[in-house]
Order: structure tokens, then C-alpha cells, then sequence
């Protein structure tokens, strides 16, 4: 049986690093489930779908089985496929990024997206991120983690992310999209975010990544006890 370990949290409380870290510390392999709804908002996207229409929800749901999505590692590194193309350095956009909040909602796409994880961490020990790993997709996952940290600093983080690569921002616009994208997701009627009851909440705004991974980490030894 493979070992799962589920993160899950709102957008910007360090999910990805951590998970990173967890799965090479531990030698498993690293799945970014939000790649994989990213992956089918750029689809969605290039196919023209206007997040603003009333029925958004109907056009995503009508053409959304038709791409196909995968995933392969090269290097360590998840690579997502979107019809065969290597799209990771399409997927960061803030297009594509409202267009993932929104279409992650329609129950069709889910289906469609936690059967492949699903499938992934049947055959692989796995540390796996996302909004509905320990409550939806692996239940029954061995070590489940819900990792947070306030609004302020999840949106401090990203502003000093984008200063990094260079990118103009704006502190309160970050702030803003972060508190929309958490309402939506934790109020959508499939897989809602929220804590399962047996994880274990971090809240990282006043932790180091080490320590946050070493907590992880820690829970995971104990699991294996
Ligand atoms: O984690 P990331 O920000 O890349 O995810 C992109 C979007 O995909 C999120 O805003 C969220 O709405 C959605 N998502 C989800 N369930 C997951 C992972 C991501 O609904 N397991």
C-alpha cells in the first residue's frame, strides 16, 4: 500500500513549498493537484469561456471532459500536459488563475480531476496539496494536514513573491484577490475547503518553512510508529 500525505489550505499559506520539501526530505513524489485545475482553466480559457456570463458554469460543464490532462515528472518536477503541450509556464497567470477558482467549482471538472489523483496516489507514496485532499480525495490519506496562516500574511508573501520575480503589484489588490479566491472555494457546494476532522491544523504565519515541514515530518514519523 502506498503512503499518502494530504495538504490542504487556502491559496498562498505555503502549501506547494512545504509539500516540496515534505515529499523530497521524504523521497515520494510531489503532486500539485491545483496545476492539474489550472490545466483545464487555460483550456477553458483559450476555448473563449467568459467567467463573467450567467452561464459560465453550464459551458464549463458541457465541454469540459473534452481535453486531456496528465502529468509526468521530469527531474523531480511535476510537468502538467494539457492535450500533449507542457503547459507549466502558462498556468501562473491571473487570468488563469480566476478562471481555476471559478471552473474548480463545477462538480463536472472535479469528477474528472480526483479520479487522476485519485488513481496517482493508489500507485505512488505521494505527498499531495490542494483544497479537498484530506476530505475528498484521499480520505483515508495516513497523514492529513491543514495548513493556514492569516490573510495579511499569505498576502504579504505573494506581494514579496512577485517584488522577487520582478513583477509590479499592489499589496491591498493581492489582499483582496486572496480573501475572494478563500470565499470561493470555501463556500462552493462540491468538496468546499475546510479542515477534515481527524487533520491536523498548522498555522504558519509565525513559522519558518523548516519548521513548518519539520511539524509535517514529525506527524509523519509518529504515523509510522
Ligand atoms: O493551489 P492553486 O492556487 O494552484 O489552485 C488553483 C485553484 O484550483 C484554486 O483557486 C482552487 O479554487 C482550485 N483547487 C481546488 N481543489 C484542489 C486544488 C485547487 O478547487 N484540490
Amino acid at each position: 500500500m502506498s503512503i499518502n500525505i494530504a495538504i490542504d489550505g487556502p491559496a498562498g499559506a505555503g502549501k506547494s513549498t512545504i509539500a516540496k520539501l515534505v515529499a523530497k526530505k521524504k523521497g515520494y513524489i510531489y503532486v500539485d493537484t491545483g496545476a492539474m485545475y489550472r490545466a483545464m482553466a487555460l483550456y477553458l480559457y483559450r476555448q473563449g469561456i467568459d467567467v463573467q456570463a450567467e452561464d459560465a458554469a453550464e459551458q464549463i460543464a458541457r465541454i469540459c471532459n473534452r481535453p486531456q490532462i496528465s502529468i509526468r515528472y521530469e527531474n523531480g518536477e511535476q510537468i502538467v500536459l494539457l492535450d500533449g503541450e507542457n503547459v507549466n509556464g502558462l498556468i501562473r497567470t491571473e487570468e488563469v488563475s480566476r478562471m481555476a477558482s471559478i471552473s474548480s467549482a463545477v462538480p463536472l471538472v472535479r469528477a474528472r480531476l480526483v479520479q487522476l489523483q485519485q488513481q496517482l496516489a493508489a500507485e505512488t507514496d505521494v505527498v499531495m496539496d490542494g483544497r479537498d485532499i484530506g476530505t475528498v480525495v484521499l480520505p483515508g490519506a495516513d497523514v492529513k494536514v491543514y495548513l493556514t496562516a492569516s490573510v495579511e500574511e499569505r498576502a504579504r508573501r505573494r506581494y514579496q513573491e512577485n517584488l522577487d520575480k520582478g513583477l509590479a503589484c499592489n499589496l491591498e489588490e493581492i489582499k483582496a484577490d486572496i480573501a475572494e479566491r478563500d470565499h470561493r472555494d470555501m463556500t462552493r457546494e462540491t468538496s468546499p475547503l475546510k479542515q477534515a476532522e481527524d487533520a491536523v491544523m498548522i498555522d504558519s504565519s509565525d513559522m519558518t518553512i523548516e519548521q513548518v515541514a519539520e511539524a509535517i515530518l514529525k506527524l509523519t514519523e509518529e504515523m509510522s510508529r
